[in-house]
C-alpha cells in the first residue's frame, strides 16, 4: 500500500486520519483534492463547481496541521442588481486539528474551550474540512459584493435593471455605487 493510501480523501472533504495519527511529529502527507461540497442552504452563496486544490497535512505531536489552498466557482446575487454571478475565488487554509479519542487506547481526549468543534477530529478518525471550507468561502465572498464594479443596480422607483436600460422614472439618478454611503449618512443625521 503506497504512503498516501493512508489519508483517503472522500467527496465531502472527509479524511480518514487514523494512520496518520499514529505517526510521529514531521510525517506529511500531500495530496490533491476533488471534491463535491454541498453548502448549508442558508448560506448566501453556492459553488459552482467542485473544489480543487492542494493539501499538505502535517503530523504536529498528536494533532495534525493542515494548509494548502482551494478553489471552486461561487455563485453570490449581486448587491446592486440583484442578478447571480459567478467568481472563482481561491482560499488559503491553515487550520490544526485535534483527535477526540486517543487512536491507540480509544480513551477520549479533552482539549482547551479554545479549540472550536469545526476543529476536533472525530471518534471514528474521521477529519472533516467540510465546515472549515464552507466558511472560508462565505468570508472570502463577501469581499466580492457585485457583479462587475460598474454595476448600475436597479431603479429605486420602478426596479428597471439599469445596466440593461434606462426607465423614466422621475427620480434623482444618483449613481446607486453611493446609495450604501448615503443610506449611512442619512442615519447619521
Ligand atoms: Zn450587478
Ligand atoms: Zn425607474
Amino acid at each position: 500500500m503506497s504512503e498516501n493510501k493512508s489519508v483517503t480523501p472522500t467527496s465531502y472533504l472527509e479524511f480518514n486520519v487514523s494512520q496518520l495519527l499514529k505517526e510521529e511529529t514531521g510525517v506529511i502527507r500531500n495530496f490533491a483534492v476533488t471534491a463535491q461540497l454541498l453548502f448549508d442552504t442558508e448560506q448566501t452563496i453556492t459553488l459552482n463547481s467542485p473544489v480543487t486544490g492542494r493539501l499538505k497535512f502535517l503530523s504536529v505531536g498528536h494533532n495534525i496541521l493542515i494548509t494548502g489552498t482551494l478553489q471552486a466557482t461561487v455563485q453570490q446575487d449581486c448587491g446592486r442588481c440583484l442578478n447571480p454571478f459567478d467568481t472563482r475565488i481561491t482560499i488559503e487554509l491553515e487550520e490544526e486539528f485535534f483527535p477526540s479519542v486517543d487512536v491507540n487506547t480509544g480513551s477520549s481526549l479533552s482539549h482547551s474551550a479554545e479549540v472550536e468543534e469545526t476543529n476536533l477530529i472525530n471518534d471514528q478518525h474521521i477529519l472533516d474540512l467540510s465546515k472549515i471550507t464552507q466558511q472560508e468561502f462565505v468570508l472570502a465572498a463577501e469581499s466580492v459584493r457585485y457583479c462587475r464594479e460598474t454595476c448600475l443596480g436597479l431603479c429605486s422607483q420602478c426596479g428597471q435593471d439599469l445596466n440593461i436600460a434606462t426607465c423614466d422614472c422621475d427620480i434623482d439618478k444618483t449613481d446607486s455605487r453611493w446609495a450604501d454611503l448615503l443610506a449611512m449618512k442619512t442615519e447619521i443625521m
